[in-house]
């Protein structure tokens, strides 16, 4: 049995949640569960509305639900948030509903592409225009500084996620610089990381509300998301996209909702 599974399956939770209303459905089989504080800056209704409505049911369906705790890999890794065996792990403690979101968001991505990783990755097209960007972002820099470096060349042309190169950017490029060189290759400098966090860092700033500028300067990843979607991709790509069917179930459900966007 999977571990949010047995979580949510403990009796005491379920009672709690009836009591403190500490578990939320975003869909039908998957719900957001608060198991540790959550920021007072996060406007929950804000947050469960926004994943309700902007993100399609067939995304929720690669995972078993959202987890809101406090794991010792967030503070030993330095991390906010995990996608693990099926369940999204996030902090509570949280900047903003943006951030919250933010994260939630973008491990729903690695869930995506745990289940649908074929699809995504089997015609290395998302892959090739990464390392396509890689190897511009290699040659931009270097050829600046007019140094060059065949062990760093090698680790620019693997996709996987590497400690050595990460700290290169991190570091010795730093995010500032990374991100004037990359903004019109990547989202976020974030999504130079590897393969793996370009789609997330894609996918997720797609979601969030730049489409726009996602297709134009990571076509393929879009093409992708957009394919997951089979007949229904026309109108997940309207701006104003809505899931009705969701949103008025949430609202009937729940007095009291803000409609503030
Ligand atoms: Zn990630």
């Amino acid at each position: 049995m999977r571990l949010f599974e047995s979580y949510i399956q403990e009796k005491t939770i379920m009672k709690s949640n009836k009591e403190n209303k500490k578990m939320f459905k975003i869909i039908n089989n998957v719900s957001l569960v608060i198991s540790s504080p959550l920021s007072k800056n996060v406007d929950l209704d804000y947050v469960i509305g926004f994943l309700q409505k902007k993100i399609h049911q067939k995304f929720w369906n690669c995972i078993d639900g959202v987890y809101v705790i406090e794991l010792p890999d967030f503070k030993q890794r330095n991390i906010n948030a995990m996608f693990k065996d099926g369940v999204v792990y996030v902090t509570g403690n949280q900047d903003s509903s943006e951030d919250f979101l933010d994260d939630i968001v973008h491990e729903l991505a690695h869930g995506i592409e745990e289940k649908h990783g074929n699809l995504i990755y089997g015609d290395k097209q998302i892959e090739n225009d990464f390392l396509q960007k890689r190897v511009e972002v290699y040659n931009k820099y270097f050829k600046k500084s007019g140094l060059d470096n065949k062990t760093l060349y090698n680790l620019f042309i693997q996709p996987e996620y590497s400690k050595e190169l990460d700290d290169f950017f991190y570091k010795d490029i730093g995010y500032d610089k990374l991100r004037n060189m990359t903004n019109d290759l990547f989202m976020t400098p974030y999504g130079i990381t590897s393969l793996r966090e370009y789609w997330a860092n894609t996918f997720e700033n797609f979601v969030l509300g730049q489409k726009e500028r996602a297709k134009q300067i990571c076509p393929k990843v879009c093409q992708k998301i957009i394919y997951l979607l089979g007949d229904e991709q026309e109108e997940y790509m309207s701006d104003d996209y809505i899931d009705n069917r969701q949103y008025m179930d949430y609202i009937n459900e729940k007095q009291g909702w803000k409609y503030d966007f």
